[in-house]
């Protein structure tokens, strides 16, 4: 009887062992912990705005007596976390309806040259006011499927960046035109660069080179990674490059939808 059972367990193993193989759960896995890092995160990243107001609030509770000005500045600080919070949390919402699929793609036939100049349109002006230049190309007169509110916010990322790291340079350039079957967004700055070892984790949630600078600059080290589903939605491809002598080049390029 024992060797009978002895031999019945073994042959249950083997079988479970096999199935388990065939289920391959290695990606469900995979995808399990990156859920669970991405919760992590967002806890992480909602609890330092959080804590700041809490203080905030906390000290102009304990000091009533405070001077008007220290408390505007008090109160001051405690909207721009707020501020924070906000764009955090639509950005999260984004990204989790993307991951289940919620977010739906609209496409709707865009005159491309008229979209893009109003797009790009207040860059010139914000970068005037940081002593930077602005500079744009829009080689592409077709109109377009695309999702229209989706790529202005694709763009807007990708140049709210190049103002954000051009810290050390001054120029940002726009190019949108059409090459072959494709067209192409092309966003490149001046500014502090990206390391080889960076180039192919920028696009991952919450990822930032330099996470107390990016803070400074107001990042919460997930447009990249909005951005990077707003291309693969638009069946996009992306690249990183060297600018020279400093600086990134982001080259978006997407298949051509000609509207009907
Ligand atoms: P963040 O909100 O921190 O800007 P992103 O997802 O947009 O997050 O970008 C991720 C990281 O990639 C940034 O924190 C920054 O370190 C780096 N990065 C993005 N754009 C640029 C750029 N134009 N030049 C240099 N580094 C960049």
């Amino acid at each position: 009887v024992l060797t009978w059972t002895m031999l019945f367990f073994w042959l249950v193993s083997i079988v479970l062992s096999y199935v388990l193989a065939r289920l391959n759960m290695r990606p469900i896995m995979r995808s399990w912990r990156r859920q669970r890092e991405f919760v992590a995160n967002a806890a992480h990243e909602l609890r330092t705005p959080l804590t700041i107001i809490q203080n905030k609030l906390e000290l102009m509770l304990t000091h009533p007596n405070d001077k008007i000005v220290d408390q505007t500045e008090q109160i001051t600080m405690s909207l721009g976390e707020v501020r924070r919070l906000n764009g955090l949390t639509s950005d999260l919402l984004l990204l989790a309806r993307s991951d289940s699929d919620m977010t739906q793609i609209n496409t709707e036939a865009v005159a491309m040259k008229p979209f893009l100049e109003n797009v790009i349109q207040p860059y010139s002006e914000i970068a005037a006011s940081q002593d930077k230049h602005f500079d744009s190309t829009i080689d592409l007169t077709q109109t377009l499927s695309i999702d229209r509110q989706r790529i202005h916010q694709l763009i807007v990322i990708f140049l709210d960046n190049a103002l954000k790291y051009t810290t050390t340079g001054n120029d940002i350039s726009f190019t949108a035109k059409q090459v072959g079957n494709r067209w192409i967004l092309r966003v490149a700055d001046t500014g502090i660069g990206l390391s080889d070892a960076d180039k192919p984790h920028v696009f991952e949630r919450f990822y930032r080179v330099d996470k107390s600078r990016s803070r400074q600059t107001g990042g919460n080290g997930l447009g990249l990674s909005i951005a990077k589903w707003i291309i693969d939605s638009h069946k996009g491809r992306v690249a990183i490059t060297d600018n020279t002598p400093t600086g990134t080049i982001f080259t978006i390029s997407f298949p051509m939808t000609k509207a009907k």
